[in-house]
């Protein structure tokens, strides 16, 4: 693959207590030096129109203000420091490479990965929240739209926990599929099944909260049953992966069980149903807090581009998570 990152990303300093540090980044890039066929490309930083394009002027001003002051504790997870402005820019403009590099041809061996942080997927349109300050993969996606390049996107949200950010940027509108798995009952409380989208989008907001527990036979599930024939009625242009790798079996801050070839399989399942619509494929890095799980799930992600075809997962789907399946397919007619 090839993958986004530039070393300003680990300027943003979260302090010594804190899960989401610049160690995931290293973490990553050494896990990724024992593998073949890795490539980095740096990326712009992204400028204030693009940041502008999905956020309130007044909240990048004020982001760009609480920086420069040196930062401190926007709330009780999400830290700053004066470095933390260019770091949110250079993490933005990561994801924006990666869909550009996407729909420039980007694929196969070349699909791009963009590991920027801090995340994005808890940034809304005028809050910061859950380590996130700018919603990267929303940045990329209305920068896409924008330009004229595409009409339709995906988002599919893998992280464990709800992206609040990305659902509430694209609540209401028919050109973006916000698609979330995520734990039941864990921060931030968002994305019940019954929020499908305002009253301008078409159900265009899908969200599966399975319970503590669900693995990689869940996750398959979901994908198989739901993602896909969403994604096959919604037809898209461009296909983004929010791929954070806290559903781990290994993560910390998760009762899930997603193993690292469980994140393999997500992968092909992914890059087959993109593959269907020919929506070029962008991945763009969100949580994940035990480093040897995310460097291996990272590497296993990069690996499937490079050939290799992770087992099925095996096992029955628990009854809790079916009931899950059955009611998201209720609510969206699938
Ligand atoms: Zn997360």
């Amino acid at each position: 693959m090839k993958f986004g990152y530039r070393e300003r990303c680990l300027d943003h300093d979260t302090g010594t207590r804190h899960p989401e540090t610049a160690d995931r980044l290293r973490a990553i890039r050494r896990g990724l030096a024992r593998r073949y066929g890795v490539v980095y490309e740096e990326g712009d930083l992204a400028d204030r129109a693009a940041l502008e394009a999905v956020h309130d002027p007044d909240y990048v001003a004020a982001v760009e203000e609480f920086c420069a002051d040196g930062g401190g504790t926007w709330d009780a997870d999400t830290v700053a420091v004066e470095d933390t402005w260019e770091a949110a820019r250079a993490s933005a403009g990561l994801a924006c490479w990666a869909v550009e590099a996407a729909l420039d041809g980007a694929d196969g061996r070349e699909t791009p990965f963009s590991i920027g942080r801090p995340p994005g997927h808890h940034a809304e349109s005028d809050e910061a929240m859950g380590f996130c300050f700018f919603n990267n993969a929303a940045v990329a996606v209305q920068h896409a739209i924008d330009d004229g390049a595409i009409d339709r996107a995906v988002v599919f949200d893998w992280d464990v926990h709800h992206g609040n950010g990305t659902q509430e940027i694209f609540y209401d509108r028919d050109d973006v599929l916000y698609a979330s798995i995520h734990e039941r009952g864990l921060f931030p409380g968002t994305g019940e099944i019954l929020e499908t989208g305002g009253p301008n989008a078409r159900k265009t907001t899908l969200n599966v909260p399975f319970p503590g527990g669900s693995g990689d036979v869940e996750f398959t599930a979901a994908v198989d049953d739901l993602l896909d024939p969403a994604v096959e009625r919604f037809d898209p242009d461009l296909f983004v992966v929010s791929a954070g790798f806290d559903a781990h079996r290994n993560d910390p801050i998760s009762r899930m069980r997603v193993s690292t070839e469980g994140f393999g399989h997500l992968t092909t399942r992914v890059r087959e149903i993109a593959g269907r619509h020919d929506a070029p494929l962008a991945f763009v890095l969100e949580g994940g807090y035990g480093l040897d799980a995310l460097a291996d799930s990272v590497g296993m992600v990069h690996e499937v581009f490079d050939g290799r075809e992770p087992v099925d997962p095996d096992g029955e789907v628990t009854s809790k998570a079916r009931r899950v399946i059955a009611d998201v397919r209720d609510a969206h007619d699938l």
